[in-house]
C-alpha cells in the first residue's frame, strides 16, 4: 500500500468517482489536482475527487499545506 497521501487513499483512476472526503459517498462534480513536493516530482498531480459540499474543504486542507495546484470540474464516467 502506497501511503504518501496526507488524508484520502484514492486515485481518480483507481477508485469509484465518488467523494474523496472520509465517509462521503456522493458522486464526484469536482477533480483537485494535488503535488506534494517532498514526495513528489513537480509534475507528479495526484487527485482528489470531491462533491459540491466538501470540494472547499478539500481544497483547503491541500491549499493550507500548499499541495493545491488546480480544480477542474469532474464529469463521472457513465455506465
Ligand atoms: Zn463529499
Amino acid at each position: 500500500m502506497r501511503n504518501d497521501d496526507p488524508g484520502a487513499e484514492s486515485d481518480a483512476d483507481a477508485a469509484p468517482a465518488h467523494c474523496s472526503r472520509t465517509g462521503c459517498r456522493v458522486p464526484a462534480t469536482w477533480a483537485l489536482r494535488w503535488n506534494n513536493p517532498r514526495l513528489h516530482t513537480p509534475d507528479r498531480r495526484k487527485t482528489w475527487l470531491a462533491c459540491d459540499e466538501h470540494r472547499a474543504y478539500l481544497a483547503d486542507f491541500l491549499d493550507r499545506r500548499g499541495f493545491l495546484r488546480a480544480t477542474e470540474p469532474f464529469t463521472p464516467p457513465e455506465d
